[in-house]
C-alpha cells in the first residue's frame, strides 16, 4: 500500500519544466529600454538558502510582488493588496512568469509605455524556505507542492517572518497569500505601518523622483504612498489616515 502510493506520487509528478524558463519574461521586455535585468537562469551550489524578495509595483495598478527563488529562478505572485501579517486576512494572489534573480535587486522606475510601467520598490527581502510535514523541505517537496496547489514555507525578511501559505482557488493563476498562526502574526496594516524600501528607506516617491519618472508616473508613486508618508499627512488627523488605511476583512477577489 505505502510502496504503491509512492510510485504513484512519483508517476503524477507534472512537467515543471515552465516554472523555470524566463521566456515568458524576455518576451515580454525591451532591454535596450527598460532598466530591469535580462532574463537568465540562475545556477546556484545545492543547499544555497533561497531568496525572496516582495516589490512594490506602481503599474497600471498599485500591487506587490511576490517572489519565492525555486530551480534558479523566482516563481512570482501579483498580489493586489500586500500581504497581511492576519492570519484572519486572506490575500489575492495572482501567478505571473517566473522572473531572474537578478531581478531581486531592481528598484527604480519602468518606463512609460513598457510592460509594466511605473514605479518599483524592493518592499521586502530575506531568504526563505518551503516546509514538508514539521520539517524544512527539498526542491522535490517544493515541486510536489506546487503541483498540488499547496504550498507551506517560512519566510525570513525584514517585515515579514514566519510560517505562510500559498493555496491555489481557482484555474492556475489564481492563488490565495494566507498568514500562519504562530508567534509572528498581527493585525496591524503592515503596508501602511511599514512603507518603505528595505535596501533604501525611501518612499514611493523618492524612488520615482530619483530615477526621473514621468510626471503621471510620479504622481501614482506618490499616491502609492501612504498619506502619512506624504505632505498630506499634516493636513489628515492621524485617527482619520488609520481609518482609511484599516485592513479588509473581506477574502481576496474584492
Ligand atoms: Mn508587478
Amino acid at each position: 500500500m505505502a510502496k504503491r502510493a509512492r510510485r504513484e506520487a512519483k508517476t503524477e509528478l507534472p512537467d515543471l519544466s515552465r516554472y523555470g524558463r524566463l521566456a515568458e519574461y524576455n518576451r515580454k521586455r525591451h532591454f535596450a529600454v527598460t532598466p530591469e535585468p535580462p532574463g537568465r537562469a540562475t545556477e546556484r551550489a545545492p543547499g544555497h538558502p533561497r531568496e525572496f524578495v516582495i516589490q512594490k509595483h506602481r503599474a497600471s495598478h498599485l500591487h506587490y510582488d511576490f517572489r519565492l527563488e525555486h530551480r534558479g529562478v523566482m516563481l512570482s505572485w501579483a498580489v493586489p493588496k500586500g500581504p497581511s501579517p492576519d492570519p484572519a486576512v486572506k490575500r489575492l494572489a495572482m501567478a505571473t512568469e517566473p522572473h531572474p534573480l537578478d531581478y531581486n535587486q531592481f528598484e527604480g522606475v519602468i518606463p512609460e509605455g513598457e510592460y509594466g510601467g511605473g514605479t518599483v520598490m524592493i518592499w521586502d527581502r530575506g531568504v526563505w524556505a518551503p516546509v514538508a510535514g514539521d520539517k524544512l523541505g527539498d526542491d522535490a517537496d517544493l515541486d510536489r507542492q506546487l503541483a498540488k496547489g499547496e504550498l507551506k514555507f517560512v519566510l525570513l525578511g525584514k517585515k515579514l517572518a514566519g510560517s505562510w501559505t500559498l493555496v491555489r482557488t481557482r484555474g492556475e493563476r489564481q492563488w490565495l497569500l494566507i498568514k500562519h498562526k504562530d508567534e509572528h502574526v498581527s493585525t496591524d496594516d503592515i503596508t501602511v505601518a511599514n512603507p518603505r524600501s528595505v535596501v533604501s528607506g525611501r518612499t514611493m516617491a523618492a524612488i520615482a523622483r530619483a530615477a526621473g519618472a514621468s510626471e503621471r508616473q510620479l504622481a501614482q508613486a506618490v499616491g502609492a504612498d501612504p498619506v502619512t508618508e506624504g505632505t498630506a499627512a499634516k493636513a489628515v488627523s492621524r485617527p482619520i489616515a488609520r481609518a482609511r488605511s484599516r485592513p479588509s476583512r473581506r477574502a481576496a477577489g474584492s
